[in-house]
C-alpha cells in the first residue's frame, strides 16, 4: 500500500465514525447562583403558581402524567443531577397549550397540551426539553447573565411570566417590562441545548426523540394568530426541527414504551370532564374566591379604616445579594408581584395573600432599561405603569434624592386604586444601577392617608443599601 492509499483508507475510517455519530455533549451555562437558590427559588414559585391556578385533582390523569414524568427523570444524564432537586409533576386544568417547569424541579402541565397531544410521545417530548432547561438550570443561568441584581425580583418574574397579566397588583404589572418574562424566557442558545438534551433523555426513556418534534409543531399549528404562550417563551431557534433529526440519527432509543393504554385513557378521562377554563378565567375565579373570603367585604369597603399604621420600629431585610432595607416592623414580606412588597396585614388584596392589589406599602424591584439615562427610563417605567392604570397622573416635576448613596429621583403619582377604586397616591423613586439597570421604589397609599404613609417611605428609602 502506498502513501496515498494509507492516507485514504485512514480518512475512510474517520468518516465512517462520524457518520454514526456522536450525540451532542450539552453542558450548563455560567451559573453563579447555587442549585440549593434554584430550589428555593422553585419552592416559593411552585407555592405561588399553585395558589393562583387550578391543578386537576384527577388520579388517572395525574397518575399518569407522574409515571411519564417518572421515566423521563430516570433518563437525566448522571452528570444533569442535583441531588437537591425534586421533580414533580401537577396538570392544571386550564385550555391553553402550555408547560412550565420551575427551578428545581417542580413542572405543571396544562390540560390543553394533555389533550393537544397525539401520543404519549409527545407528551413525554415536552416534558423531556422542560426538564433539561431544569436540569441545566436555565432559570438562574439566564438570571447571571442578565443582571447582578436581579435575583431579588426573579421569584416575581417567574409567577409573572406564568400567570401573565391577570393577576398581580395593578402597579406590579406595569414593571413587567423588562422583568416579568425574565426568567421562563429562554435564549436561543438555551433552547436549542434543551431540544438536544431532551432528545437523549427521550431516547434514554424509550421515547422516539421525533415526537418531540412533532409535538412542536402540533403547538405551533394550534397557536393562532398571537402564537401559544410556550411558543413565546421557547422560541424556535430557527431549525428546530432538522437538527432534532440529525440529532435522533445519532441516538438509540432504548427499552422502547410500547404500553400507553394509560395515555388513552386519561385522555378519555379529560373529555369527559366540563371544558377547562382559559388561565384568564381562572386565575379571575382564583382572584374572587379571594375577594370573597369571610371577614374580607368590610375590608374591601373601607380598606383605610383597618390597616394599621406604619409602626415606628424597623425591621431590616436582605434581598438575596441586592440589597438591604429596613421597614416598619409591621410590615410584611411579600415577595408575590414582579418585585418584592413590604405591606402590613390587609392591606395586601384581602387576605394577605401576595399576588393580590396592594393598597398600603412599598415595592421595591429592578427594571431594566436601554437609555441608560434617570430622567428618560423614570419616565418610561411611569409610562409602563401607565398601561395597566388609566388613571395614573403623569409627573408634573422630579426632585432630586438620594438612594443608597447614589443620585436618584422622587415624585409622586395619583392614581385610582384597582383594588378600591378609592384615590390613592404613589411616591416613585429611582435610580440607576452601575450596570444601568433602573433601581425602583414605589410607596402607595390611599390618599387620605398618604400624608402619614409617606414619612415612612423617606425612611425606608433612607436605610436602602446597595450591596456590591
Ligand atoms: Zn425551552
Amino acid at each position: 500500500m502506498n502513501i496515498g492509499k494509507r492516507v485514504a483508507f485512514m480518512l475512510g475510517v474517520v468518516l465512517s465514525v462520524a457518520a454514526l455519530g456522536a450525540q451532542t455533549v450539552i453542558t450548563p451555562p455560567d451559573n453563579k447562583y447555587t442549585p440549593a437558590q434554584d430550589v428555593e427559588l422553585g419552592h416559593r414559585a411552585a407555592a405561588e403558581a399553585e395558589q393562583q391556578l387550578p391543578m386537576l385533582r384527577d388520579e388517572i390523569v395525574t397518575s399518569w402524567v407522574a409515571s411519564v414524568g417518572r421515566r423521563i427523570v430516570d433518563a437525566i444524564p448522571e452528570e444533569l443531577r442535583h441531588s437537591e432537586f425534586r421533580y414533580t409533576f401537577q396538570v392544571v386544568n386550564v385550555r391553553e397549550i402550555n408547560a412550565f417547569a420551575l427551578p428545581g424541579g417542580p413542572m405543571y402541565f396544562n390540560r390543553g397540551m394533555v389533550q393537544a397531544a397525539h401520543t404519549e410521545g409527545e407528551v413525554a417530548g415536552v416534558l423531556a426539553h422542560e426538564l433539561s432547561h431544569v436540569a441545566l438550570r436555565h432559570g438562574t443561568a439566564q438570571a447571571t447573565k442578565a443582571t447582578k441584581y436581579e435575583i431579588g425580583t426573579l421569584l416575581g418574574a417567574v409567577v409573572g411570566s406564568i400567570i401573565g397579566g391577570n393577576v398581580g397588583s395593578a402597579v406590579a404589572q406595569g414593571t413587567q417590562f423588562g422583568l416579568g418574562t425574565a426568567f421562563l424566557r429562554f435564549s436561543r442558545e438555551f433552547e436549542r441545548d434543551a431540544d438536544l438534551l431532551g432528545s437523549h433523555i427521550m431516547a434514554r426513556a424509550g421515547y422516539d426523540p421525533l415526537e418531540m418534534a412533532s409535538m412542536f409543531k402540533t403547538i405551533e399549528k394550534q397557536g393562532g394568530s398571537g402564537g401559544p404562550q410556550w411558543m413565546s417563551d421557547h422560541p424556535n431557534p430557527g431549525d428546530r426541527y432538522a437538527y432534532i433529526t440529525r440529532e435522533a440519527q445519532t441516538l438509540q432509543v432504548r427499552d422502547v414504551v410500547r404500553d400507553t393504554r394509560a395515555f388513552t385513557q386519561a385522555q378519555a378521562q379529560l373529555r369527559r370532564m366540563a371544558p377547562a377554563p382559559t388561565t384568564e378565567e381562572a386565575t379571575r375565579n382564583a382572584a374572587g374566591r379571594r375577594g370573597s373570603a369571610p371577614g374580607s367585604e368590610g375590608r374591601r369597603e373601607n380598606p383605610s379604616g383597618t390597616i394599621e399604621s406604619p409602626s415606628p420600629s424597623y425591621t431590616s431585610y436582605t434581598e438575596g445579594d441586592l440589597f438591604r432595607v429596613s421597614v416598619p416592623s409591621n410590615w410584611r414580606e411579600l415577595p408575590g408581584s414582579n418585585a418584592v412588597t413590604f405591606a402590613p396585614d390587609g392591606a395586601y388584596g384581602n387576605t394577605g395573600e401576595p399576588s393580590s392589589s396592594f393598597t398600603h406599602g412599598i415595592e421595591i424591584g429592578v427594571a431594566r432599561n436601554e437609555t441608560h439615562d434617570l430622567r428618560t427610563s423614570t419616565d418610561e417605567l411611569i409610562s409602563s405603569f401607565a398601561r395597566s392604570n388609566p388613571n395614573l397622573s403623569r409627573p408634573s416635576s422630579y426632585v432630586r434624592t438620594t438612594i443608597g448613596g447614589r443620585q436618584g429621583l422622587r415624585t409622586v403619582l395619583s392614581n385610582g386604586s384597582n383594588a378600591t377604586g378609592q384615590p390613592e397616591r404613589i411616591a416613585v423613586f429611582t435610580m440607576l444601577l452601575s450596570d444601568g439597570g433602573l433601581f425602583y421604589a414605589l410607596g402607595v397609599a390611599p390618599s387620605d392617608r398618604f400624608p402619614e404613609y409617606d414619612g415612612a417611605f423617606r425612611r425606608v428609602i433612607g436605610s436602602i443599601e446597595i450591596m456590591q
